[in-house]
């Protein structure tokens, strides 16, 4: 990033991300080179808070009058409690990725939802009559089931290692989405009857992240050609299920442009002006390498 005609003052608006650990955290290039590219005399830092800490640190940001911040691992649902209204989406998928702190009236908003929906539009006219299999039952889990709800799918079925866990999350998402998800044990033979009938197919696990490169979770014979592949794992930028399902010539989805995708709407959330989407893209591109 060029600092050379960067000018921070009195005036200058503070956001910031929250989690723990947060050194790997892409938010703080992502959101300083939107800044800069839209001139706003706003900042951008990453705070290493821990569990012990989150309840003061949240305090301590509104007394601080910070524009807004976003939540990352472990926080995302505990800091539900520590704010003054919940947006209904992320009521929904039950964490917060982001807070817009309104005069001291601290509302919290989840743009992975967002994200989800960013990524998927780039490669999926529609949803509607489009069948997904999801693999996992956590937070990003929960984000792709409510967003693609929301954009008119029906149909999705859900596994997960553990499958009680995924039992309680679609029993829980079927009666506040007030649909029917379908839910299977995870293994070979469960994945390989269900992905010949689904269009989509989704990794909502860290499966394949940094540093187990060679990961995934299906062999690269079972992908089809005519199915699109969403991978949430963002680095490296390329996980074997993307490039696996490359070679098998099906549409992909890395879960890099979801990242940028939630990143675009805090950004709007915060500044209420549209987000440089081309530009935060290539901050994230770049820092990945
Ligand atoms: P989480 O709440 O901890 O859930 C993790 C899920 O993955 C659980 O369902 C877990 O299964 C499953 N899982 C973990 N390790 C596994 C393994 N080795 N084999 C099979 N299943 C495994 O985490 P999360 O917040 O959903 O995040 C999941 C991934 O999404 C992370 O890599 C995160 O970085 C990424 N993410 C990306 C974005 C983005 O913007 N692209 C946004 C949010 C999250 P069990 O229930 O059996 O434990």
């Amino acid at each position: 990033m060029n600092y050379s005609n960067w000018i921070i003052s009195n005036k200058t608006r503070l956001c910031c991300v929250i989690g723990h650990p947060i050194d790997k955290s892409l938010s703080p290039i992502m959101h300083n080179e939107a800044f800069r590219a839209k001139d706003l005399d706003y900042v951008y830092l990453a705070f290493d808070i821990n569990e012990p800490h989150l309840k003061k640190a949240v305090e301590g940001l509104r007394a601080l009058r910070v524009r807004g911040f976003n939540v990352t691992m472990p926080h995302k649902v505990t800091i539900m409690n520590l704010l003054d209204s919940i947006d209904r989406g992320a009521s929904l998928v039950g964490a917060v990725n982001t807070v817009v702190n309104d005069d001291g009236k601290l509302i919290g908003y989840n743009t992975d939802l967002d994200g989800v929906i960013f990524a998927l539009e780039a490669k999926v006219h529609s949803l509607k009559g489009l069948k997904s299999l999801l693999i996992g039952a956590g937070g990003a889990a929960r984000a792709c089931i409510v967003a693609m709800v929301s954009k008119g799918s029906k149909e999705i079925i859900v596994m997960n290692r553990t499958f009680n866990k995924a039992k309680s999350m679609v029993e829980d998402l079927s009666k506040k989405l007030k649909m029917t998800l379908n839910v299977k044990g995870l293994n070979i033979n469960s994945l390989k009857r269900a992905i010949k009938s689904v269009d989509i197919l989704i990794n909502a696990t860290p499966i394949g992240t940094y540093p187990n490169l060679e990961e995934s979770f299906i062999p690269q014979e079972l992908i089809k050609k005519d199915m699109v592949v969403f991978d949430v794992v963002y680095n490296p930028r390329k996980t074997k299920l993307i490039r696996d399902a490359e070679k098998m010539g099906a549409k992909t989805i890395p879960g890099y442009e979801m990242f940028v995708g939630q990143g675009v709407a805090s950004f709007k959330l915060w500044t209420g002006i549209d987000a440089p989407i081309d530009i935060m893209r290539r901050a994230v591109l770049k820092a990945l390498g």
